[in-house]
């Protein structure tokens, strides 16, 4: 009776046996393939955190050179690799030259290699980094130094240098750069190194694109600053040569138009009719001549020393530029209307000039109606704005901007007389005060100037 019972019993062992021998065999294998997901996994891990350290480096670099530095670190730390180093391409696009920057684990051990290298440049297709130009690739080379196109072979052989990967810093499709790597084992392509090397290699390129631009940039700043002084210097030099021009012209022409008003007066019915009339032109010529050099001259010392600026009553200002044209205003029958003017800090000399050219203009440039000017501020937005209006001929539109440029004038000297440089002269008041003019339609007919100056202490044009 026992008998069965025995067999089943050793019939059920071996059951078990093969089950669990299977059940094992299963787990192994699917250990195996966890173990192999989770490596691949951690290598993975591995790459992104080195990439993330290449991105990081390059974006808080403060040069090229420390990006470089970074990244041959990270990829020898990630890859085992002991031996990590930079060339870069020089201007001429056809050389590889070294740079100095160098990851070593052994310095000692490498160099020789390192002395070798740092004395050699690379063409295309010349040696590792040389072929690496050629191609635009990552390449592996599983012995370098069984490689006849190694010319850095013999250093090598002290150095333990065996297996070397190298890509290229690419910006677009050009290559610009080379990164080469070392180890003493003889080691077989690993590909997903080369993968990571070659977004190494772009993340490089941008690096240096950057660098290019930031060093573009400057240099163009430079350049700039450059011809901006060398412009200051051209203008000071002119401003002085119009100063010491007008200033040196003026005694002779003194001279000249005293003695033609001298002729004038001795020999005038005296001579032909012709005589006569010749005689008037001159004295018309050195009378413009002169005008014109005291505007010079005026203009030029406007701009010449540095603003003193102290509080100004304008309602003074004004009152006393009213009594400078008082002949010219009586005999126009213009009529004034004043408002009430602001303090103002300035040079009381040169805001008076403001106001006596534009009440002048506006008295001058009348059309057949007598002239009514009017004069007033107003307090907008922290700034003084001011006016001089007039209801004379006007000013076309197209004209605006340059009858404030040095002798710009829209009418001959028959019609109106003048020297064009009543308003560049205003000009220069108001922006050597830290404001800003222009002239508008009067609504109705004529022209109004119009300013604004900064309150006592303010700054108008910000
Ligand atoms: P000038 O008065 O000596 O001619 P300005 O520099 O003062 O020189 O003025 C330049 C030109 O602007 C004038 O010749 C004139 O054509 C025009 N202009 C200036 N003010 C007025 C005004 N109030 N109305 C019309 N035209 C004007």
């Amino acid at each position: 009776m026992n008998e069965p019972l025995a067999r089943d019993t050793d019939d059920d062992v071996d059951a078990l046996r093969a089950r669990w021998a299977r059940e094992r065999k299963a787990r192994l294998a699917a250990e195996a393939i966890a173990e192999k997901a989770t490596r691949e996994l951690y290598d993975r891990k591995g790459d992104l955190e080195l990439l993330e350290a290449v991105a990081n480096a390059s974006n808080a670099a403060k040069d090229l050179r420390s990006a470089l530095k970074v990244t041959v670190d990270a990829v020898c730390n990630r890859s085992g690799w002991p031996v990590g180093h930079v060339f870069l391409l020089s201007r001429d696009g056809e050389t590889l030259v070294p740079t100095g920057v160098w990851h070593l684990d052994d310095p000692e051990l490498f160099a020789g290699f390192k002395r070798m290298t740092e004395a050699s440049t690379f063409t295309n297709g010349v040696g590792i980094p040389g072929k690496v130009l050629a191609s635009g690739a990552p390449i592996w080379i599983e012995d370098a130094k069984a490689d006849p196109n190694f010319p850095r072979g013999q250093a090598a052989e002290g150095g333990g240098v065996n297996a070397a990967f190298a890509f290229p810093i690419l910006i677009e499709d050009s290559v610009v750069g080379v990164v080469e790597f070392f180890s003493p084992v003889v080691a077989e392509p690993d590909d997903r190194l080369l993968e990571m090397a070659a977004q190494v290699g772009l993340q490089l390129g941008r690096v240096m694109e950057r660098d290019r631009h930031t060093r573009e940039i400057a240099r163009r700043a430079e350049e700039l600053s450059r011809y901006s002084t060398e412009l200051e210097h051209a203008n000071d030099e002119l401003k002085e040569f119009a100063y010491v021009a007008s200033h040196d012209l003026t005694e002779p022409l003194r001279t000249i138009a005293g003695f033609v008003q001298l002729l004038k007066q001795r020999y005038e019915g005296q001579l032909d009719d012709s005589a006569d009339e010749y005689i008037g032109f001159v004295v018309d010529g050195t009378e413009r001549m002169q005008a014109l050099i005291e505007g010079l001259l005026s203009y030029s010392r406007t701009g010449r020393s540095e603003l003193v600026a102290t509080p100004v009553d304008l309602n003074d200002t004004l009152n006393r530029a009213i009594g400078a044209l008082a002949a010219a205003i009586a005999e126009s029958k213009a009529e004034l209307e004043m408002g009430e003017l602001p303090i103002v800090a300035g040079d009381a000399t040169q805001l008076g000039r403001l106001f006596e050219n534009l009440i002048s203009n506006a008295v001058k440039f009348r059309g057949d109606r007598p002239p009514v000017v009017k004069i007033g501020a107003e307090l907008k937005g922290g700034v003084w704005l001011f006016f001089v209006s007039d209801n004379g001929i006007g000013i076309d539109e197209r004209h605006r901007e340059r009858i404030f440029n040095v002798f710009e004038r829209l009418h001959g000297a028959g019609e109106y007389q003048g020297t064009g440089i009543g308003l560049s002269i205003c000009k220069k008041v108001v922006e050597r005060h830290g404001g800003r003019i222009w002239v508008e339609e009067t609504p109705g007919g004529g022209s109004t100037f119009k300013f604004i100056l900064p309150g006592l202490g303010g700054d108008a044009t910000s």
